[in-house]
Protein backbone atom coordinates (compact mmCIF):
# COMPACT_ATOMS: atom_id res chain seq x y z
CA UNK A 1 0.00 0.00 0.00
CA UNK A 2 1.34 3.25 -1.28
CA UNK A 3 2.89 5.81 1.38
CA UNK A 4 1.40 8.94 -0.37
CA UNK A 5 -0.77 8.58 -3.05
CA UNK A 6 -0.96 12.01 -5.18
CA UNK A 7 -3.77 12.83 -8.00
CA UNK A 8 -3.83 15.42 -10.59
CA UNK A 9 -1.60 17.87 -8.22
CA UNK A 10 -1.26 21.56 -9.54
CA UNK A 11 0.32 24.13 -7.79
CA UNK A 12 0.46 27.59 -8.84
CA UNK A 13 1.93 30.82 -7.50
CA UNK A 14 -0.01 33.11 -8.21
CA UNK A 15 -0.59 32.94 -12.48
CA UNK A 16 2.28 30.93 -12.65
CA UNK A 17 1.12 27.11 -12.40
CA UNK A 18 4.56 25.33 -11.36
CA UNK A 19 3.32 21.96 -11.31
CA UNK A 20 0.73 20.53 -13.83
CA UNK A 21 -1.29 18.04 -13.25
CA UNK A 22 1.25 14.88 -11.63
CA UNK A 23 -0.26 11.82 -10.33
CA UNK A 24 2.13 9.45 -8.44
CA UNK A 25 2.32 6.95 -5.67
CA UNK A 26 5.50 6.48 -3.32
CA UNK A 27 5.65 3.55 -1.75
CA UNK A 28 6.39 3.07 2.10
CA UNK A 29 10.38 3.01 2.66
CA UNK A 30 10.97 3.76 -0.82
CA UNK A 31 13.78 6.05 -1.45
CA UNK A 32 12.73 8.12 -4.21
CA UNK A 33 14.75 10.93 -6.08
CA UNK A 34 13.45 14.03 -7.84
CA UNK A 35 15.60 15.48 -10.38
CA UNK A 36 15.04 17.49 -13.50
CA UNK A 37 16.98 21.28 -14.48
CA UNK A 38 17.04 24.21 -12.15
CA UNK A 39 13.17 26.14 -11.88
CA UNK A 40 11.62 22.61 -12.93
CA UNK A 41 9.21 21.96 -9.77
CA UNK A 42 10.93 19.82 -7.81
CA UNK A 43 11.36 21.89 -4.64
CA UNK A 44 7.69 22.83 -5.35
CA UNK A 45 6.03 18.97 -5.43
CA UNK A 46 8.24 18.07 -2.50
CA UNK A 47 7.37 21.28 -0.09
CA UNK A 48 3.86 19.61 -1.02
CA UNK A 49 4.21 16.75 0.91
CA UNK A 50 4.06 18.31 4.31
CA UNK A 51 2.21 21.50 3.28
CA UNK A 52 5.73 23.48 3.47
CA UNK A 53 3.94 25.88 1.05
CA UNK A 54 1.46 26.64 3.17
CA UNK A 55 3.41 30.20 4.48
CA UNK A 56 3.44 31.07 1.04
CA UNK A 57 0.59 33.57 0.41
CA UNK A 58 0.89 33.42 -3.30
CA UNK A 59 0.81 29.58 -3.40
CA UNK A 60 -2.53 27.36 -4.45
CA UNK A 61 -2.35 23.66 -4.16
CA UNK A 62 -5.26 21.43 -6.19
CA UNK A 63 -5.62 17.89 -6.33
CA UNK A 64 -5.58 14.92 -4.22
CA UNK A 65 -2.46 14.59 -1.71
CA UNK A 66 -3.28 11.37 0.91
CA UNK A 67 -0.45 10.18 3.20
CA UNK A 68 -1.79 6.94 4.12
CA UNK A 69 -5.81 7.83 4.75
CA UNK A 70 -5.82 11.39 5.90
CA UNK A 71 -5.86 13.86 3.33
CA UNK A 72 -2.68 16.59 3.50
CA UNK A 73 -4.54 19.75 2.49
CA UNK A 74 -7.09 18.97 4.61
CA UNK A 75 -7.83 22.78 6.28
CA UNK A 76 -8.64 20.89 9.44
CA UNK A 77 -5.59 19.73 9.81
CA UNK A 78 -2.78 20.45 12.40
CA UNK A 79 0.46 21.03 10.31
CA UNK A 80 2.35 20.82 13.21
CA UNK A 81 1.55 16.87 13.78
CA UNK A 82 1.52 16.55 9.65
CA UNK A 83 5.37 17.74 9.67
CA UNK A 84 6.31 16.24 12.70
CA UNK A 85 4.72 12.65 10.53
CA UNK A 86 6.66 13.85 7.52
CA UNK A 87 10.14 15.49 8.38
CA UNK A 88 12.47 17.70 6.50
CA UNK A 89 16.14 18.59 6.13
CA UNK A 90 16.86 21.32 3.64
CA UNK A 91 19.54 22.49 1.48
CA UNK A 92 21.25 24.62 4.10
CA UNK A 93 22.19 23.19 7.15
CA UNK A 94 19.73 25.48 9.25
CA UNK A 95 20.29 23.98 13.27
CA UNK A 96 18.94 26.36 16.10
CA UNK A 97 21.73 28.58 17.38
CA UNK A 98 21.34 26.36 20.88
CA UNK A 99 23.35 22.86 21.98
CA UNK A 100 23.34 20.12 20.23
CA UNK A 101 21.48 18.11 22.81
CA UNK A 102 18.43 20.88 23.02
CA UNK A 103 18.83 20.56 18.62
CA UNK A 104 17.22 17.02 18.94
CA UNK A 105 15.52 17.22 22.15
CA UNK A 106 13.03 19.96 21.06
CA UNK A 107 11.01 17.99 18.86
CA UNK A 108 10.13 15.33 21.33
CA UNK A 109 9.56 17.66 23.90
CA UNK A 110 7.27 19.63 22.22
CA UNK A 111 5.03 16.45 21.08
CA UNK A 112 5.18 14.83 24.58
CA UNK A 113 7.32 11.88 23.50
CA UNK A 114 9.32 11.95 26.37
CA UNK A 115 8.14 12.18 29.89
CA UNK A 116 11.11 12.00 31.90
CA UNK A 117 14.94 13.23 31.39
CA UNK A 118 15.88 9.79 31.18
CA UNK A 119 13.69 9.41 28.55
CA UNK A 120 14.61 12.07 26.33
CA UNK A 121 18.44 11.66 26.77
CA UNK A 122 17.61 8.05 25.39
CA UNK A 123 15.94 9.78 22.34
CA UNK A 124 18.35 12.08 21.90
CA UNK A 125 21.57 9.32 21.88
CA UNK A 126 19.39 7.12 19.66
CA UNK A 127 18.50 9.77 17.01
CA UNK A 128 22.10 11.43 17.19
CA UNK A 129 23.22 7.28 16.73
CA UNK A 130 20.86 6.80 13.78
CA UNK A 131 22.28 9.63 12.39
CA UNK A 132 26.02 8.54 12.68
CA UNK A 133 27.04 11.25 15.03
CA UNK A 134 26.88 10.04 18.34
CA UNK A 135 30.81 9.12 18.43
CA UNK A 136 31.76 12.64 17.30
CA UNK A 137 29.71 14.18 19.42
CA UNK A 138 29.10 12.26 23.12
CA UNK A 139 31.45 14.34 25.11
CA UNK A 140 29.91 17.75 24.09
CA UNK A 141 26.67 17.82 23.72
CA UNK A 142 26.29 21.08 25.49
CA UNK A 143 28.24 22.96 22.90
CA UNK A 144 26.82 25.09 20.53
CA UNK A 145 25.38 23.28 17.34
CA UNK A 146 26.48 26.17 15.33
CA UNK A 147 30.68 25.38 15.80
CA UNK A 148 30.22 21.98 14.27
CA UNK A 149 31.48 21.37 10.32
CA UNK A 150 29.08 21.90 8.04
CA UNK A 151 28.51 17.77 7.12
CA UNK A 152 27.90 17.93 10.87
CA UNK A 153 25.56 20.02 11.62
CA UNK A 154 23.64 18.17 8.23
CA UNK A 155 23.59 15.13 10.60
CA UNK A 156 22.12 16.96 13.37
CA UNK A 157 19.60 18.13 10.93
CA UNK A 158 18.61 14.18 10.06
CA UNK A 159 18.55 13.47 13.75
CA UNK A 160 16.81 16.32 14.80
CA UNK A 161 14.26 15.35 12.12
CA UNK A 162 14.47 11.83 12.98
CA UNK A 163 13.88 12.55 16.78
CA UNK A 164 10.22 13.11 16.57
CA UNK A 165 9.76 9.42 14.97
CA UNK A 166 8.44 10.53 11.46
CA UNK A 167 7.25 8.06 8.84
CA UNK A 168 8.69 10.07 5.93
CA UNK A 169 11.60 12.44 5.47
CA UNK A 170 12.07 15.16 2.93
CA UNK A 171 15.32 16.09 1.66
CA UNK A 172 15.73 18.96 -0.87
CA UNK A 173 19.29 18.95 -2.37
CA UNK A 174 20.85 18.33 1.58
CA UNK A 175 24.22 17.71 -0.02
CA UNK A 176 24.83 20.76 -2.23
CA UNK A 177 26.06 23.03 0.48
CA UNK A 178 28.43 20.24 1.58
CA UNK A 179 32.07 18.77 0.23
CA UNK A 180 32.54 15.52 -1.57
CA UNK A 181 33.47 13.29 2.73
CA UNK A 182 30.22 14.86 4.13
CA UNK A 183 28.04 14.11 1.09
CA UNK A 184 29.35 10.49 1.44
CA UNK A 185 28.55 10.74 4.91
CA UNK A 186 24.63 11.49 3.98
CA UNK A 187 24.36 9.20 1.63
CA UNK A 188 25.60 6.33 3.55
CA UNK A 189 23.03 7.69 6.07
CA UNK A 190 20.37 8.03 3.75
CA UNK A 191 20.70 3.92 2.46
CA UNK A 192 20.92 2.94 6.63
CA UNK A 193 17.32 5.40 6.97
CA UNK A 194 15.96 4.23 4.19
CA UNK A 195 14.93 0.58 6.06
CA UNK A 196 12.98 2.49 8.54
CA UNK A 197 11.87 5.81 6.86
CA UNK A 198 10.25 6.89 3.54
CA UNK A 199 12.96 8.77 1.80
CA UNK A 200 11.74 11.70 -0.95
CA UNK A 201 15.36 14.00 -1.96
CA UNK A 202 15.59 16.71 -4.40
CA UNK A 203 18.73 16.72 -5.75
CA UNK A 204 20.03 18.21 -9.14
CA UNK A 205 23.12 15.22 -9.31
CA UNK A 206 22.15 11.93 -11.64
CA UNK A 207 24.75 10.73 -9.93
CA UNK A 208 23.19 11.37 -6.60
CA UNK A 209 20.12 9.85 -7.81
CA UNK A 210 21.77 6.76 -8.90
CA UNK A 211 23.68 6.31 -6.13
CA UNK A 212 20.72 6.68 -2.93
CA UNK A 213 17.58 5.73 -4.96
CA UNK A 214 15.36 2.84 -5.65
CA UNK A 215 13.39 5.08 -8.07
CA UNK A 216 14.10 8.25 -10.17
CA UNK A 217 11.24 11.04 -10.99
CA UNK A 218 12.16 13.07 -13.50
CA UNK A 219 10.94 16.99 -13.61
CA UNK A 220 10.82 18.96 -16.98
CA UNK A 221 8.73 22.43 -17.07
CA UNK A 222 6.47 21.26 -14.17
CA UNK A 223 5.65 18.28 -15.54
CA UNK A 224 6.32 14.68 -14.32
CA UNK A 225 8.05 13.30 -17.34
CA UNK A 226 9.79 10.02 -16.49
CA UNK A 227 9.34 7.93 -12.92
CA UNK A 228 10.95 4.73 -13.38
CA UNK A 229 13.33 2.19 -11.01
CA UNK A 230 16.50 4.14 -10.73
CA UNK A 231 18.48 1.22 -12.41
CA UNK A 232 16.39 1.77 -15.64
CA UNK A 233 16.84 5.28 -15.51
CA UNK A 234 20.78 5.38 -15.62
CA UNK A 235 21.24 2.41 -18.29
CA UNK A 236 21.76 3.72 -21.43
CA UNK A 237 19.08 2.71 -24.15
P1 LIG B 1 16.34 25.77 -5.96
O1 LIG B 1 16.46 25.78 -7.47
O2 LIG B 1 17.56 25.20 -5.28
O3 LIG B 1 15.05 25.19 -5.47
P2 LIG B 1 15.79 28.57 -6.12
O4 LIG B 1 16.97 29.46 -6.27
O5 LIG B 1 14.92 28.23 -7.27
O6 LIG B 1 16.35 27.25 -5.44
O7 LIG B 1 14.84 29.11 -4.97
C1 LIG B 1 15.35 29.55 -3.73
C2 LIG B 1 14.18 30.16 -2.93
O8 LIG B 1 13.57 31.20 -3.69
C3 LIG B 1 13.09 29.16 -2.61
O9 LIG B 1 12.62 29.41 -1.29
C4 LIG B 1 11.99 29.46 -3.60
O10 LIG B 1 10.70 29.18 -3.05
C5 LIG B 1 12.17 30.95 -3.84
N1 LIG B 1 11.79 31.30 -5.23
C6 LIG B 1 12.13 30.67 -6.35
N2 LIG B 1 11.59 31.26 -7.43
C7 LIG B 1 10.89 32.31 -6.97
C8 LIG B 1 10.08 33.32 -7.58
N3 LIG B 1 9.88 33.35 -8.90
N4 LIG B 1 9.52 34.25 -6.79
C9 LIG B 1 9.69 34.22 -5.46
N5 LIG B 1 10.44 33.29 -4.82
C10 LIG B 1 11.02 32.35 -5.55
P1 LIG C 1 13.30 23.52 -8.63
O1 LIG C 1 13.23 23.04 -7.21
O2 LIG C 1 13.15 22.41 -9.62
O3 LIG C 1 14.49 24.37 -8.89
P2 LIG C 1 11.15 25.28 -7.86
O4 LIG C 1 10.10 24.39 -7.30
O5 LIG C 1 12.04 26.01 -6.92
O6 LIG C 1 12.01 24.42 -8.90
O7 LIG C 1 10.47 26.32 -8.83
C1 LIG C 1 9.47 25.97 -9.79
C2 LIG C 1 8.84 27.24 -10.34
O8 LIG C 1 8.11 27.88 -9.32
C3 LIG C 1 9.84 28.25 -10.86
O9 LIG C 1 9.26 28.90 -11.96
C4 LIG C 1 9.99 29.20 -9.68
O10 LIG C 1 10.36 30.49 -10.11
C5 LIG C 1 8.59 29.20 -9.10
N1 LIG C 1 8.64 29.44 -7.65
C6 LIG C 1 9.27 28.70 -6.72
N2 LIG C 1 9.09 29.23 -5.48
C7 LIG C 1 8.33 30.33 -5.65
C8 LIG C 1 7.82 31.31 -4.76
N3 LIG C 1 8.05 31.25 -3.44
N4 LIG C 1 7.07 32.29 -5.28
C9 LIG C 1 6.83 32.35 -6.60
N5 LIG C 1 7.27 31.47 -7.50
C10 LIG C 1 8.02 30.47 -7.03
Amino acid sequence: KAKFKLRDVEVFYGENRAIKNISLDIARNEVIAFIGPSGCGKSTFLRCLNRMNDSIDSCRVTGSLMLDDIDIYDPKRDVVELRARVGMVFQKPNPFPKSIYENVAYGPRIHGLANRKADLDEIVENSLRKAGLWDEVKDRLDATATGMSGGQQQRLCIARAIAVSPEVVLMDEPCSALDPIATAKVEELIAELSESYTIVIVTHSMQQAARVSHRTAYFHLGNLVEVNETSKVFTSP
